[in-house]
């Protein structure tokens, strides 16, 4: 069963549109959203949850309609935002007393214990925070109702690699409780490396892939070799090639064909953000690369 399914979304604005955003997230999986800066991330995640008004196109979380269940779908979502969740001169504890009553399956002993786990205090105002701090009080609120989905927009963006690795720890725990999703935005994509299941791809507005994450990692390889190898036939194998004097370096997904016809040359395993700027679309890729 899917968790979340979304289907043919449009949202435009002047200068950027959604085009017919189409992807699911099946129970039991954490999905990395990933994109390059202003590729539609955040826009497609405020689209699902409503804070955008979509022009077309159906989410069914659930198995419900958005359009029509939108309380009970809210109800059970987890939602963790880079900003503008919070009253900010709030303590945590006011915030939580002002957020808990929208929620049926509140626990108020989760929360104590999340509060202890991440060692934050109901006292402290949201604008004393860190921002590591307030990921994890968005988090802890997330998780102490229940929630059977979560939707997080650029979580460990700004986080260090401690509070990064710990919060994958606890992605990691509420998904062994059986039945969640996890959808998950981020540019930062070693953390997928670790623990995503499926990658879905936007680059400017439209659905690039969207795959299961080891079947992914298998189909690329990184290339490294002697330019002498590179003719126009063998050029054409790879979807994003440098050249650096004694060495090209390339990323393939013709990788038997390549070692066939490129003896000698030698192949690596692709990490998640080789595979992203593979895909880039071809005049965004090219100022990549002259920028690198
Ligand atoms: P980032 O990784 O930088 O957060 P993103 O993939 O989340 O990027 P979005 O925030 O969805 O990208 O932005 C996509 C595009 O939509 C950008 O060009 C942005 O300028 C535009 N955009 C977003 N919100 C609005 C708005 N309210 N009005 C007009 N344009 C907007």
């Amino acid at each position: 069963m899917n968790v979340l399914e979304v289907n043919g979304l449009c949202k435009s604005y002047r200068n950027f549109a959604l085009k017919e955003i189409t992807f699911s997230v099946p129970e039991g999986c954490i999905a990395g959203f990933i994109g390059v800066n202003g590729a539609g991330k955040t826009t497609t995640l405020r689209s699902i949850l409503g804070l955008a008004r979509p022009s077309a196109g159906q989410i069914r979380v659930f198995g419900l309609d958005m359009a029509k269940d939108a309380k009970e779908i809210k109800d059970r979502i987890g939602v963790v935002f880079d900003d503008g969740q919070f009253y900010m001169e709030l303590t945590l504890k006011e915030m939580k007393n002002v957020l808990a009553p929208a929620y049926s399956s509140w626990s108020e002993q989760d929360f104590a214990g999340w509060l202890d786990r991440f060692a934050l205090l109901p006292g402290q105002r949201i604008c004393e925070l860190s921002k590591g701090m307030r990921m994890k009080f968005a988090l802890a609120l997330a998780l102490s109702h229940k929630a059977e989905l979560l939707l997080m927009d650029e979580p460990t963006s700004g986080l260090d690699p401690l509070i990064r690795e710990e919060f994958l720890h606890v992605l990691t725990d509420y998904m062994e409780q059986g039945g969640k999703g996890v959808l998950f935005s981020t540019h930062i994509t070693s953390d997928l490396d670790k623990v995503a299941d499926m990658l879905i791809m936007i680059d400017r507005g439209r659905i690039v892939f969207q795959e299961e994450k080891d079947a992914l990692m298998d189909s690329y390889r990184i290339v490294k070799g002697d330019p002498a190898l590179l003719d126009d036939e063998t050029r054409r194998l790879f979807m994003k090639l440098e050249e650096n004097g004694f060495v090209f370096t390339g990323i393939t997904k013709e990788a038997d064909y390549v070692m066939r016809r490129m003896p000698g040359v030698l192949l690596e395993r692709a990490a998640v953000e080789d595979i992203m700027l593979a895909n880039l679309s071809g005049a965004e890729a090219a100022e990549k690369q002259r920028g690198a």
